[in-house]
């Protein structure tokens, strides 16, 4: 089966409002114009919303992929290839993760590589190169936020006082949620404290939480699993007793579902603990299309489906739909 693409939703998180609310320095905003909202095109959705906060009104903000998308297979539409050059900055996570992206991104664009501006020693490695699936990690992607505050800054120095308070009111925000994530994850109980995905998006999440990560599929999912690696996963899990698994938003469920199968076929019952936001968040508009509410939706999931103590509607008590 092929991997799904779901339709692309084109967000537009952060519109133009007005900005004859915020008091104007000397500077205009950009070349767009006295006062216009910079034009800001991020990559994904978690990169986009981190701008989204800290710009606010003086960002116009236009996200690529949405809800549901995999960007290790995203593949920019001839629509997109004419939007990147309107921005004044594109917002890219780079590492890799959007490979198919990378022709478009080699352009002479303004483009922010975020991740590869977080300092090396913070990086995991993959399979090849690094892994670049730093936002399970909130301590790293505050680090990404201020990376984003510090262009935007540069773009419009006007604005400077804003993107700090914001900046200050997210990291704080990502703070707490990273301090709750290091007490709850464990209460998991010991031998349950294994997290298995269908692919290996989670190695900066069990580094920072204390939880072990396996996955059917790499850091980088392009094809579909063989039908040996299915049967390894699930001798895997018979052998060890482990008895839960996570589906993602972003990926299929089928290749799970079929380890679930290989492994009830050698007596070993496999259940589905809930669905992680790995790749891409929540619908727009929901707590959980926001990169707090994505990470809280799969602390609380996670926490909950092994065995550990979470409220049922997460840290913020703002989860529509954890069980
Ligand atoms: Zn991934």
């Amino acid at each position: 089966m092929p991997f799904l693409l779901l339709p692309r939703r084109r967000a537009f998180l952060g519109t133009a409002l007005s900005a004859l609310a915020l008091p104007f320095l000397a500077r205009p905003a950009a070349a767009q114009g006295e006062g216009a909202p910079l034009p800001i095109l991020a990559t994904t959705a978690m990169l986009g919303d981190l701008a989204g906060r800290i710009g606010g009104p003086r960002i116009r903000l236009e996200v690529l992929m949405g809800e549901g998308v995999d960007p290790h297979l995203y593949r920019p539409s001839r629509e997109d290839m004419a939007r990147l050059p309107r921005a004044s900055l594109v917002l890219a996570h780079g590492l890799g993760l959007e490979g198919r992206m990378a022709p478009a991104l080699a352009r002479p664009l303004p483009v922010a590589t975020l991740s590869e501006e977080v300092p090396p020693a913070n990086l995991l490695p993959a399979e090849a190169g690094q892994d670049p699936h730093l936002w399970m990690d909130l301590s790293l992607w505050s680090l990404v936020a201020a990376r984003i505050a510090t262009r935007l800054k540069a773009l419009d120095p006007a604005g400077a006082p804003l993107f700090e308070a914001n900046l200050s009111d997210l990291q704080e925000e990502l703070r707490s949620l990273d301090a709750w994530a290091i007490r709850t994850i464990p209460t998991i109980p010991e031998p349950r404290r294994v997290l298995v995905t269908a692919h290996g998006a989670f190695a900066y999440f069990a580094r920072r939480y204390g939880i072990e990560a396996l996955s059917l599929q790499g850091t980088h999912p392009e094809a579909e699993p063989s039908p040996r690696r299915i049967r390894e996963m699930a001798d895997m899990l018979a052998a060890r007793g482990i008895g839960t698994v996570f589906l993602e938003s972003s990926l299929p469920d089928r290749p799970l579902r079929a380890v679930i199968e290989a492994a009830a076929a050698r007596g070993h019952r496999v259940v589905i603990g809930g669905e992680l936001y790995t790749d891409a968040m929540g619908g727009s508009g929901t707590y959980e299309g926001s990169y707090p509410g994505m990470m809280d939706h799969n602390l609380a999931t996670i926490t909950r489906a092994l065995g550990g103590e979470a409220p049922e509607r997460g840290f913020a008590g703002r989860l529509a739909r954890v069980s």
